[in-house]
């Protein structure tokens, strides 16, 4: 597969399906080889622009997936005509292969009542789901949690810690890991336990899911303010440079 043919901001951003992205992490993992997603958003690009290590992360991931309106602006700037694929949408698309293919799955992040509850919601929904691991994401210390997994060989790992936290622990783990498909998936296990509502589907066909979710958590304005109209500013000013 044609990969990381497109930048953002120098960021790289791959344009793809979600089918092709569930096919080539489902390879990886057959493959035994390891494998960082991140679905990549504005949050992310911009954060990369000051902070060389995180840029550094997403040059070196496998699949950068267009998350974010934000992100399919910018490639419309570019004409690149990419739909977004929604990070929750793919984290789903991947537990029901993992369920199919019985893959080992680890499941880290969000508090404690939340993950608890986004298990249980998880394997009433894939009855078959091989959940080898999972905790909670409020700890300090990392390689004591990277052992942990190393001695439970998670095949895919949804990993819920925020951006840029999930993805400095990713980064870790990948050399320590084998055949593990290692996914960021910010907010989801919020959603997956039912504690935060998913934004109704009129929403997220507007790409207004942001001012959903800023209306339900109105502290999030403070992140999404100046980001994304910076954002596109310096994607307007840089489209041919990029
Ligand atoms: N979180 C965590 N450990 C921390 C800080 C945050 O597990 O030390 C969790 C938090 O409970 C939430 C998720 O990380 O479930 C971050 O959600 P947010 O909506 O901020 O992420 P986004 O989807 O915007 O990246």
């Amino acid at each position: 597969m044609e990969k990381r043919n497109v930048t953002v901001l120098k960021c790289p951003v791959d344009i793809l399906s979600l089918d092709e992205a569930l096919s080539c992490t489902v390879n990886a993992v057959k493959n035994n080889q390891n494998f960082h997603v991140i679905t990549i958003n504005p949050e992310m690009i911009m954060n990369a622009q000051k902070n060389s290590d995180f840029f550094e992360i997403i040059k070196n991931s496998d699949l950068n997936i267009p998350d974010g309106v934000g992100v399919e602006i910018a490639l419309k700037l570019k004409k690149v005509g990419q739909q977004r694929i929604r990070g929750i949408d793919f984290s789903r698309e991947l537990l029901k292969s993992a369920s199919e293919n019985g893959f080992r799955v680890a499941l880290v992040g969000a508090k404690e009542d939340v993950i608890q509850k986004a298990k249980e919601n998880i394997l009433a929904k894939y009855p078959d789901l091989n959940i080898v691991y999972s905790r909670n994401g409020y700890f300090s210390n990392d390689d004591e949690i990277i052992n942990e997994l190393k001695n439970t060989k998670p095949q895919i790992l949804l990993l819920g810690l925020g951006s840029p936290a999930q993805e400095e622990f990713i980064a870790k783990a990948k050399n320590q890991l084998s055949g593990c498909a290692m996914v960021g998936v910010g907010g989801s296990f919020d959603v997956f336990s039912g504690i935060v509502k998913e934004s109704p589907v009129i929403f997220r066909k507007l790409g207004l899911e942001w001012l959903y979710r800023t209306a339900l958590q109105p502290e999030r304005i403070k992140r999404i303010f100046p980001v994304l109209p910076i954002f596109l500013l310096k994607c307007i000013m840089n489209t041919d440079k990029d």
